[in-house]
């Protein structure tokens, strides 16, 4: 154990030293280790002891020298220096067993490409591999020919690299479909499994009467004929099944002798030629005993799948994964059921996948949010079991913190209204800065020559305006509100007059602009500097953060961020 805490402490305190210049401090490496291993705790002296000397050792070592032993022995928590504070704390309690490492894994069907409700599960898990180091499997689980989709082999691993996960092996379930025939041979061999030819209705009348059927009387010698013959194709779809022997009287009805495999002909798998396929509850725990999965983190609509999961490690005398099931996440406001996306994209409803109306994470990227932004709201909510709704504003202030640092300001003034300002002083040129709190960025020139577009829902007649960047003027009442009058250039008098700081466009030097929202288009005109922003996200002032995606001479196109 001496040997093994300190191989742990250094990887901590070989972090800490590469955080803080090459100068490890023993204090924070003990109570990150506490904080980590709450089950060390007891041996606060010892871990004391050992941090000193460590400290003593590492600190001679040049921090080159730190940073290269640090990425042999423990890259994940070099990588985790680049990570926000978010990231590594996240309020995510310790997980049991996982001092040595863990293998975890997340496990999608390719159905469509990746949605907020996937991020949590990938997202929580990926927080644990990185946390305590260990191995993440992305296992794309495709054996349901009827729910594959085949771009999503590619849109989901797409959706996992925007969200960077740190995967470090894939597997595909449609190429294991041998081996989970040959542990279908050994289930039916040792009696934990047996083909059933009732039809389904009739099964489905004796499992709630808790009543077995005919076939579970089967002897496992029978059954591994029947089950040949399953692979032979001399059954067809719907025809049989098979079944893992639970409790017949089990409290939950789902879980008395659940299917494990079953045929299933048409449509053909896009990958593999065959029509025996594993059920989830089958494949799922052969897969995490096989790839040595130790810990699952996922939704609590999996408990029964749990239970049933549970028959087959015991059946093998395997030692299961440690199960944690979070509350479900209710997220309003944007379409999620993949088939339903799916048949609203073949009827023109949306424009495909990344239509902002979708709970997409290809969706939400194009509105400019970030896959950072993403992560920091999902750890936050944790993996507490308290059924909860997914905050859209929350999402929106972790992205804020995130782009309103970078992001440059421009004016989009939407359904505008030109204003003739009779007296003002032409050739004016106004000079707005890019960003408020980095005048290094440099400043955008909005030339003033007698007239302006406003947005329509900031004429106020009468009444005064300070147009942002350039002075204040005042509006004329009834007919005459288009026509303003200069009103001086103060802004301590436009604030005192608590006039709203309005944000305007020269009518010559502007470029028509659409802002698609998720609840309609929102159109006018904007600065043709927006341009040399096009695939980043910036703040329309006043308006909100909007990423541009495309900018051509005759129009600028955005997306909708957030306030
Ligand atoms: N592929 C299944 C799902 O996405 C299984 C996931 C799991 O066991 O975590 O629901």
């Amino acid at each position: 154990m001496t040997e093994e805490l300190d191989i742990l402490l250094r990887k901590y305190v070989l972090q800490n030293a590469v955080k803080y210049g090459g100068k490890p401090q023993a204090g924070t490496v003990i109570s990150r280790v506490m904080g980590e291993y709450p089950e060390l705790r007891s041996e606060g002296r010892k871990i004391s002891m050992l941090t000193n000397a460590i400290v003593k050792e590492v600190s001679r070592l040049s921090p080159e020298k730190q940073k290269e032993e640090l990425a042999q022995v423990a890259p994940r928590l070099l990588e985790e220096l680049s990570l926000t504070k978010e990231h590594v704390k996240a309020g995510l309690p310790a997980l049991e067993g996982a001092e040595n490492g863990v293998v975890m894994r997340f496990a999608p069907n390719p159905s469509g490409p990746l949605h907020l409700g996937h991020a949590r599960a990938a997202l929580l898990n990926d927080a644990y591999v990185r946390r305590y180091g260990g191995k993440y499997i992305l296992r794309i689980e495709d054996t349901d020919p009827r729910r594959v989709d085949p771009d999503a082999y590619t849109t989901v691993r797409e959706d996992c690299t925007w969200l960077d996960l740190v995967i470090d092996e894939i597997v595909f379930q449609s190429d294991r479909l041998d081996t989970y025939n040959e542990y279908a041979r050994n289930l039916i061999s040792i009696g934990g499994a047996y083909v059933c030819t009732c039809e389904a209705d009739q099964f489905r009348e004796l499992k709630l009467a808790k009543r077995a059927c005919p076939c579970r009387e089967i002897s496992p010698e029978k059954n591994l004929e029947l089950f040949e013959a399953m692979l032979n194709g001399e059954y067809g779809e719907g025809e049989v099944t098979l079944r893992v022997k639970t409790d017949i009287e089990h409290p939950d009805p789902a879980v008395r002798d659940f299917s494990a495999l079953r045929i299933v002909s048409s449509p053909p798998h896009p990958r593999v030629d065959a029509t025996v396929f594993p059920l989830m509850n089958f494949s799922v725990a052969i897969d995490d005993h096989l790839l040595g999965v130790t810990h699952v983190i996922r939704g609590k609509d999996h408990i029964a799948n749990t239970a049933r999961q549970r028959y087959i490690f015991d059946y093998f005398g395997w030692k299961p994964p440690v199960y944690r099931h979070y509350g479900r996440m209710g997220i309003e406001g944007v379409v999620l059921s993949t088939s339903q996306m799916k048949a609203g994209i073949a009827d023109g409803i949306y424009t495909g996948w990344d239509d902002i109306r979708l709970g997409t994470l290809r969706a939400i990227a194009r509105r400019g949010i970030t896959p950072e932004a993403v992560r920091n709201a999902v750890l936050e909510i944790g993996i507490g079991e308290t059924d909860i709704s997914f905050s859209w504003e929350n999402l929106y202030a972790k992205n804020r913190d995130i782009v309103d640092p970078v992001a440059n300001r421009y004016s989009f003034v939407p359904d505008p209204v030109l204003l003739e300002i009779a007296d003002a002083p032409c050739g004016f040129v106004a000079q707005a800065m890019l960003h408020p709190n980095d005048p290094s960025r440099g400043y955008r020139n909005l030339p003033f020559d007698g007239s302006v577009f406003i947005p329509k829902a900031d004429l106020v007649c009468p009444g005064m305006i300070r147009l942002k960047d350039l002075f204040n003027i005042r509006l004329g009442e009834g007919k005459d509100c288009l026509v303003a009058t200069f009103a001086g250039k103060s802004l301590d008098e436009a604030r005192k007059a608590k006039a709203p700081i309005v944000q305007w466009v020269p009518p010559e030097h502007t470029i028509p602009c659409v802002l698609h929202k998720p609840d309609g288009d929102m159109k006018g005109y904007c600065e043709p500097m927006v341009a040399l922003d096009a695939g980043k996200v910036v703040q329309f002032e006043r308006v909100g953060f909007v990423r541009i995606e495309k900018a051509t001479a005759m129009l600028i196109e955005a997306y909708w961020g957030h306030r």
